[in-house]
């Protein structure tokens, strides 16, 4: 399918790896020119040179994007967007006893305040051009929560309430704004959490991996392929009636029927 979207400009943040770079790569085939970023540059230099082998132009910006600093920088590489795609680092898993305010400040900071910032940053473009599209990289945290991510379900839940009514008020405008929510994907992020369980149950990491593996009733970790594709599509031509919504991408893994 041609996505329509070969020559626009995108900006994926928090893509060296994982999730993040998944989608980069999927605009990349899709003939999207890319700003990409992330706070360790070996790793971001490994990627640009992935996706510039799509043809695509590519500029990485190393830097930390829950600080103001770190959002300059990259809106100043890339000022006039077409895509955006939020992502952030997760917040630490825990116990809802572990967390201070400083916590709970980090995650909004990280998760729900640095994407509503950029979003902000680049509405007035793509409102003024009369198209835009806007990805969200949340979690089926936000449908379910996941109890020891306390401060992730905290966090994500005011971003998608954001969404839900920014998204309806731009809409008139040819922009889009929609969530993308993974559910386990095979990523460092993963192997890290599996790391947790491992400690918390005295119990492997691949009993670990493989406990939650079975949890999901296709009894496998997504891929960052698979999660890639999916956003590519959401900022594609074909996706300008789809607003406001929260798209799962977990393997059946939250079980309701809507
Ligand atoms: P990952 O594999 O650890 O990759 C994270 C990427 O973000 C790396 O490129 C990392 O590079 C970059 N990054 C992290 N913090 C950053 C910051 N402050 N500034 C700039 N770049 C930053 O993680 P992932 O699994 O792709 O997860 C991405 C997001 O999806 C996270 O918020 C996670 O909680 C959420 N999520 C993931 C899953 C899953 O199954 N994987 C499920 C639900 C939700 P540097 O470390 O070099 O900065």
């Amino acid at each position: 399918m041609d996505l329509g979207i070969k020559g626009k400009k995108g900006i994926v943040c928090a893509s060296s790896r994982g999730l993040g770079f998944g989608c980069a790569v999927a605009l990349a085939q899709a003939g999207v020119d890319l700003t990409i970023c992330a706070r360790t540059s070996t790793e971001l230099d490994e990627a640009e040179d992935k996706l510039v082998s799509y043809g695509v132009q590519v500029t990485s910006v190393c830097c930390d994007i829950t600080s103001e600093a770190g959002r300059d920088l990259l809106l100043k590489a890339c000022q006039k967007p077409d895509i955006l795609v939020n992502n952030a680092g997760g917040p630490p898993p825990g116990l809802w006893s572990d967390w201070e305010s400083k916590d709970f400040i980090a995650a909004v900071n990280a998760n729900m305040l640095t994407p509503i910032s950029l979003i902000k940053a680049v509405l007035p473009h793509m409102i003024s051009q009369g198209w835009g599209r806007i990805v969200n990289i949340t979690s089926q945290a936000v449908k379910a929560p996941v109890p020891a991510l306390g401060l992730s379900n905290s966090a994500r839940a005011g971003l998608t309430g954001y969404v839900a009514g920014t998204s309806r008020q731009v809409a008139e405008y040819g922009v889009t704004i929609n969530n993308l929510l993974p559910g386990m994907h095979d990523t460092k992020r993963l192997v890290d959490l599996d790391s947790a369980l491992s400690k918390e149950k005295g119990i492997s990491q691949e009993e670990a991996r493989n406990m939650r593996m079975s949890s999901i009733p296709i009894g496998r970790y997504g891929t960052i392929e698979e999660f890639g594709n999916a956003c590519a599509f959401i900022c594609s031509k074909h996706s300008g009636f789809m607003v406001g919504q929260n798209i799962l991408l977990d393997g059946g893994a939250v079980n309701s029927t809507f």
